[in-house]
Order: structure tokens, then sequence, then C-alpha cells
């Protein structure tokens, strides 16, 4: 249900200025259910853009590039409902900010329909190149048959005004298969929504439970706090590390072949 739909209702039921205090709490409570259900959505997406990556990945090993197209066109489209998700969101927070409702309404909705329409307008390279999700995803599956070459950009020849640093930061971030906490290899990986940083689940379970319920996170110079509730299972990673270790193994049995002969 969208917000200018919740506020017609509310406004229908105590359209007299003696209930509009009443009718003011209700529409905070209804933005605030709103809110909620986007936070729920963006779970789902993010669910769904693992699971994505997990098929992406299997399907570039068997060979099937038709596949791993379908893959990207659907994990594109995930990417601009989460877009559209975290605008809503903020939309809706700046909504909750408005004494009058018409106007809120009124606002939230000419807002929505410019950002939606600017965000259409787009290059691929905009939406996506920046994105570190997508950007891993690629790099991810481009490392399965190229370990060591460097990637393409994705989408042709940079654009003039597209050369942030930022960009270059995402495209080239490091990531590290040790756990923070145990400093072995991460088992059961999950990985913080507030900063992103990954852990061994039951190392970090054991780690929030031992600071009652919310610690400080444990990587050096993050400010973040992390509880329980903060952490998603992380089966990319697993399977970036599981990919690590296999191929560190087929390492070293060679080098103890070259060594034996
Ligand atoms: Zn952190």
């Amino acid at each position: 249900m969208s917000f200018s739909q919740t506020y017609t209702r509310s406004q229908g039921a105590n359209g007299n200025s003696e209930s509009s205090n009443g009718a003011q709490i209700q529409l905070q409570g209804r933005l605030l259910g709103i809110k909620n259900n986007i936070q729920a959505a963006n779970e789902i997406i993010d669910q769904a853009v693992q699971s994505c990556t997990v098929a992406a990945l299997d399907l570039e090993e068997m060979d099937d590039p038709e596949k791993v197209d379908d893959i990207d066109v659907a994990f594109r489209s995930l990417l601009d409902s989460q877009h559209q998700l975290e605008l809503e969101q903020s939309l809706l927070s700046k909504a909750a900010t408005h004494q009058d409702p018409e106007t809120a309404a009124a606002e939230y909705s000419s807002a929505r329909d410019e950002m939606l329409a600017k965000y259409s307008k787009l290059s691929d390279s905009h939406k996506y190149g920046n994105n570190q999700q997508y950007c891993e995803f690629r790099q991810q599956l481009w490392d399965l048959k190229h370990e060591g070459e460097p990637m393409p950009n994705l989408f042709g020849p940079a654009e003039e005004g597209n050369e942030d640093e930022d960009d270059l930061v995402i495209a080239g971030a490091r990531l590290t298969y040790k756990c923070p906490i145990t400093a072995s290899w991460l088992t059961d990986p999950v990985t913080s929504k507030v900063c992103k940083h990954s852990f061994s689940r039951d190392a970090i379970v054991d780690y929030i439970r031992g600071h009652r319920g919310s610690c400080p996170c444990p990587v050096g110079g993050c400010s973040h706090r992390i509880q329980l509730r903060d952490l998603h299972q992380d089966k990319v990673l697993e399977r970036k590390v599981a990919n690590h270790l296999r191929k560190l193994e087929a390492e070293e049995s060679s080098a103890a072949y070259t060594f034996v002969q």
C-alpha cells in the first residue's frame, strides 16, 4: 500500500478537526508500519541477491553463459527495486516530519515520481557500475575463469565525469577470508548489516553474548556496534572461502609434487 493511499484512508476516517490529533497519531503509526514493511522487503532482496550470485557462479562453472546473462538481468532488477525502496524510505521519513498530512502526501508523490524518472534515465554504468554488490558479483564471475587477470570495464570505456575515487576503491575492494576474532578461516560466515564486516558465526555469537547482546565491532578501527539481529548468513562469502581454500590446497599439492621430483 502506498503512502498516499494510507493518507487518504486516515483522512476519510478522521476528516474533522476535533479528531485531527488522532488522525495524526494514526498516520504516524501507519507510516511506521510501511517503513517496517520496506525494511522486511529489503532483507528479502538481500537474500535474493545472494541466491542469484550462488546460482550464477554454478552456471558459469557449468559453461551456461545464456543462463548467467538471465541471472545478470534479474540481479540488476533486484538492484532497481532496492534503489526504489531506499528512495521510498527516505521520502517517508521526510513526510513523517510534516505537520500537515496533505502537504506531506503531495510532496511525497511528486518527489517520488521525479526521482524515479531521473533514475530510469541513468545509464547502466551509473545505475550498476558504482554498486558494490553488483561489482563484486561480476568480479566473482570473472575470477572463476580468469583468475589473476584484470576484469575489463563492465560498461565499456569510463564515461566522462564518472571518475569518482570511491568507485576505484569499490572495484578493488579487498576481502579477507579470516575471521577477525578467531584469526582462522571463516566458518559458516555471517556479515554485519551495519558495517559489512564478516565473522565466523560461533565466534561472533559468543562475543556478542559475552557483551550482553551488543558489542563494539571487533574489527580494529570500526566504530559500529553489533547485535545478533544485525548479522546475516553469508552464503556468497562461504563460497569464496571454500574456493580460496581449494586453490591453496591445489597450490600446495603442486608444490609438493615439484619438490618430490
Ligand atoms: Zn565493523
